[in-house]
């Protein structure tokens, strides 16, 4: 099946009335470019930072974070990256982060949560990615938002990082900047929250596991982690609704995005950007094409 979905590579998925799918990879590391370029990824639609920091023994440089996502920028380039910032929490400790013991470390202290309680770390990763933005498409996105809050202190972040890299005479570029939505809060909040940004990605992992109330790591609860369930598929339909009528971009980077039996009702709902394992990618370009053609 792999051999004959090859012609599929270089294809740019349409709809019928000329709308492109994005057919975008997830990556955790530069290692990881090549596989996507091999399966045609247009982009990328979620570059998770975790792996940059739980590798060293201490935390990344803006140096290096700059580099690591120039070169993700360069080779992509024009297509978009989407770096999402740090979402770590007391499930993955990392060397120098101090976590608390949490009882519920889901319901805790991780992702924009812990990065905007620590503004030194953050701004590292918001300068790196200012100045990574002069290389490429660089856009980013907040994971875990439950609160509009959330967004606006980012914003004020951001804006210091960019004044001081111009007062520093560093050379660097705007983004634009989005939320990941995988709290029942964000799709609550949604038509407010897509008046504040540029596009929501939906990580459909953590949704799921949040509006089901069952932990994605729990097997005893597995059969209630399924995306398919109407709960959460009315989640995802409110999320594309709110980002339609504000006219700004829905994508989904969850498992999900990758599943050929669930992309036609996604693309019905008005994604127009699916983020997966670059494996998946050539079998939902396949998918989309299906579609235009009516099959
Ligand atoms: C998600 O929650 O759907 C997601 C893409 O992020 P992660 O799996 O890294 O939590
Ligand atoms: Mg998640």
């Amino acid at each position: 099946e792999r051999a004959g979905l090859t012609v599929f590579k270089n294809v740019t998925p349409k709809l019928a009335d000329g709308t492109v799918i994005e057919v975008a990879a997830n990556i955790g590391s530069l290692e990881e470019i090549e596989a996507a370029q091999e399966a045609g990824a247009m982009g990328v639609g979620l570059f998770r930072t975790e792996l940059l920091f739980m590798r060293h023994m201490h935390l990344p440089s803006e140096d290096m974070q700059a580099e690591t996502y120039a070169a993700l920028a360069k080779a992509f380039a024009p297509y978009p990256v989407i770096v999402r910032t740090l979402d770590i929490g007391g499930d993955k400790p990392i060397a120098g982060i101090e976590f608390p013991d949490e009882e519920n470390p889901f319901l805790g202290w991780r992702g924009i949560r812990m990065c905007l309680d620590r503004p030194n770390i953050f701004k590292r990763q918001l300068r790196a990615l200012l100045r990574a933005a002069v290389h490429g498409n660089i856009k980013v996105m907040l994971p875990m938002v439950a609160d509009i809050g959330e967004v606006r202190q980012t914003r004020v972040l951001v804006a210091e990082c960019a004044a001081e890299l111009k007062a520093e005479g560093v050379p660097h570029a705007p983004f634009d900047l989005g939320v990941m939505i995988e709290t029942p809060a964000a799709v609550l909040i949604a038509p407010a929250l897509a008046k504040e940004v540029a596009f929501f990605s939906i990580g459909t992992n953590d949704l799921t596991q949040y509006i089901m109330a069952a932990d994605r790591l729990n097997p005893t609860v597995a059969k209630l982690n399924d995306v398919t369930n109407p709960a959460v598929m009315m989640a995802i339909e409110l999320t594309a609704k709110a980002g339609v009528a504000a006219g700004i971009m829905v994508g989904m980077c969850g498992e999900a995005a990758g599943r050929p039996d669930l992309i036609a009702t996604f693309v019905k709902m008005g994604l127009t950007e699916l983020s997966m394992s670059p494996a998946s990618i050539q079998r939902a370009k396949k998918t989309i094409m299906a579609l235009a053609a009516g099959e």
